[in-house]
């Protein structure tokens, strides 16, 4: 792998404006590097700290070409992109795009994703597509119930999916798809959630420790790092990271998903090619975080130190949560980060607090 080497003062480009780009715009800034972002809106929590903003459509192709011929390289921190556009500028040779536009279809489409991970050694749920009422009925009859149906696109947080119990009609779940391909999933009983955070760049391969994350209302809530695991599992984890990053032939960051058994067995839920939510804490328990990561690799620079030296708990705050900033601000453990929103929407992400603890293990 070559990415080439920007000197300081170059610019990243960063598709996606949200709290993601704005981190990485912070740890772009650390390393003397200038950051340009792309969106749709106004005032975004990247463009209150990037040097230059995009204000304009992910498909109008015009404003992504004069983007790309402004910047030096160009990542993403969003992959709901559409990525035809995208994909069709980067390969016009203004600036690379990293990670891929091949490892943005893969990851945005569950089909895909399902697929090249079980082609590779991956384990997964069980899984089968679903395009017509004809295929849910087939694929429940295979699978079982629960099962759970899900958009194959533009599905984050529990939006576009269903869990389809004894009891549900087909017809009913099926139309969640509205009219779009989809995914039926055989239900996991997991014991825990966890993820694994990996880096890759010209200088090899940093992977953070696997963490534990719980959901509300299927929207992290916390993060808890390290996940506590049996070494085994936990070193089974970070492989298994390190394993698609590779195939993917990845530069930048990889957030993988997995569930742990109660059985103890490892299956992938989802990757995630951008900076994650479960990796938060690398900001304030590692000597270089994911967004430093991400910004060393597309600059073709070395990647940092990803070991912790604390354990970390990272709690969102959420909608109405940010209420509780002046007690947090009173607390002298609590490390804050707040993304710049204005409105607090319900199930909107305002921000995160990290909690530190000695060092375990
Ligand atoms: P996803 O959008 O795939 O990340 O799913 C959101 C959440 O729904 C996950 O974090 C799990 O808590 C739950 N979930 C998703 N897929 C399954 C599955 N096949 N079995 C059980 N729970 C699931």
């Amino acid at each position: 792998m070559s990415v080439r080497r920007l000197p300081p003062g170059s610019t990243i480009g960063i598709l996606g404006n949200g709290q993601l780009g704005r981190m990485t715009a912070l740890a772009a800034a650390r390393l003397g590097l200038r950051t340009h972002c792309f969106g749709p809106e106004k005032d975004s929590p990247a463009e209150q700290v990037c040097t230059r903003a995009t204000i304009a459509d992910y498909r109008d192709r015009k404003a992504l070409a004069a983007f790309f011929k402004a910047c030096d390289t160009v990542t993403y921190e969003f992959e709901n992109i559409p990525v035809e556009g995208v994909a069709a500028v980067a390969k016009a040779g203004y600036a690379p795009l990293y990670p891929s536009a091949k490892v943005l279809a893969t990851c945005q489409d569950r089909i895909l994703e399902k697929s090249f991970l079980n082609r590779i050694g991956i384990a997964t749920a069980p899984w089968t597509a679903v395009r017509t009422l004809r295929d849910l009925e087939r694929g429940i009859a295979a699978l079982g119930r629960p099962a759970v149906l899900k958009t194959a696109r533009m599905g984050y947080d529990g939006k576009g999916q269903i869990r389809i119990g004894p009891r549900d009609d087909l017809a009913e779940a099926f139309a969640v798809l509205k009219g779009t391909e989809g995914i039926l999933e055989g239900f996991v009983d997991f014991r825990s959630e966890l993820s694994v955070v990996v880096a890759r760049g010209n200088s090899g391969t940093a992977c953070y420790v696997p963490v534990e994350n719980r959901h509300k209302h299927h929207i992290l809530d916390v993060t808890i790092a390290p996940a506590k695991l049996p070494a085994a599992t936990r070193r089974e984890a970070e492989e298994m990271a390190l394993h698609i990053a590779g195939k993917l032939g990845l530069v930048g960051v990889l957030a993988v998903e997995m569930f742990r058994t109660r059985k103890g067995e490892l299956l992938v839920n989802e990757l995630a090619p951008r900076p994650h939510n479960s990796g938060h804490w690398t900001i304030d328990a590692c000597p270089a975080s994911q967004f430093d990561q991400l910004a060393r690799a597309v600059a073709g620079l070395p990647l940092g130190d990803p070991s912790r030296h604390s354990d970390a708990t990272m709690k969102n705050l959420i909608g109405d949560d940010v209420d509780a900033v002046p007690a947090i601000l009173a607390d002298r453990r609590a490390i804050l980060h707040l993304y710049g929103k204005a409105e607090a929407r319900p199930g909107r992400k305002m921000g995160h607090v990290t909690y530190l603890k000695k060092k375990s293990r």
